[in-house]
């Protein structure tokens, strides 16, 4: 699915240079469930941030379902962003003034479809997600739990091949991470690609394979004995 080699990530500030990635080699196969782990400030978001096509590195070789992305266009990328990979993130990112299925279709607005595929899409990525009596409701008038759900149904509508997310229960309590955990394993279960960052042991136990970095180094990747959930 991706293979990252040798990557690094400088930032330049003033005259001082942050390596917020220094040298990161990692291969993540089609239908894995990883989490990545480390303190604040080892590098994280900004690995997620290049295998998400939102950033560039510096140096070093990211290929994403066979593409070496930096030979790509910006407007190739964008099309891989969009078609290929879906983002959830902590505080869920959902436009308030919105209905929950208004929300899910925006990335197909994108891919120029009618407004009643639209919809039909939306609504069915609704349902499997178990929110079919809430798709006409506000983000506020939703729980966390079910802002994250219908964060999820955006991210699959346009039924991409990677999942990306930024501490997706960062903000929800543990009855809901659960629930949000259980939704991920299903996803997997039929083969998603699910990437996410964590800082909470628990939560990282749900997947398959652990990456943990520090200093902008992977310093550990340990396949994990999963913990599978019945709802
Ligand atoms: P994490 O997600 O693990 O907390 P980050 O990827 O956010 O780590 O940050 C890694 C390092 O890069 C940190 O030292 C951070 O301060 C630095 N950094 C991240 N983004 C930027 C930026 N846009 N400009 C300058 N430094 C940055
Ligand atoms: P689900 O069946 O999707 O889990 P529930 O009907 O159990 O949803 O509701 C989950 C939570 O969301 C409850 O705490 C409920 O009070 C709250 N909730 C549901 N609908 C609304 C609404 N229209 N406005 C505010 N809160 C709501």
């Amino acid at each position: 699915m991706l293979e990252l080699e040798n990557i690094c990530k400088v930032y330049q500030m003033g005259d001082t240079e942050v390596r917020a990635l220094d040298g990161v080699s990692l291969t993540i196969r089609e239908g894995e469930m990883v989490s990545l782990m480390g303190p604040s400030g080892s590098g994280k978001s900004t690995l997620m941030n290049i295998i998400g096509c939102l950033d560039q590195p510096s140096s070093g070789s990211y290929r994403l379902v066979g593409r070496e992305v930096a030979e790509l266009g910006e407007w190739d990328q964008a099309r891989l962003r969009n078609q290929e990979i879906g983002f959830v993130f902590q505080s869920f990112n959902l436009l308030p003034n919105l209905t929950a299925l208004q929300n899910v279709e925006l990335p197909l607005i994108y891919a120029g479809m009618s407004t009643a595929e639209r919809h039909g899409l939306a609504r069915q990525a609704l349902t499997r997600i178990g929110l079919e009596h809430r798709i006409h409701h506000k983000p506020r008038e939703l729980s966390g739990g079910q802002q994250q759900r219908v964060a999820i149904a955006r991210a699959l509508v346009n039924q991409p091949k990677l999942l990306l997310a930024d501490e997706p229960t960062g903000n929800l309590d543990s009855k809901a991470s659960v629930e949000i955990l259980a939704i991920f394993q299903e996803l997997h279960r039929r083969g998603m690609t699910i990437v996410m960052v964590t800082h909470e042991p628990d939560i990282a136990n749900y997947t398959q394979r652990i990456l943990r970095f520090r200093d902008g180094k992977l310093v550990a990747d340990e396949s994990n004995h999963q913990i599978m959930i019945d709802r």
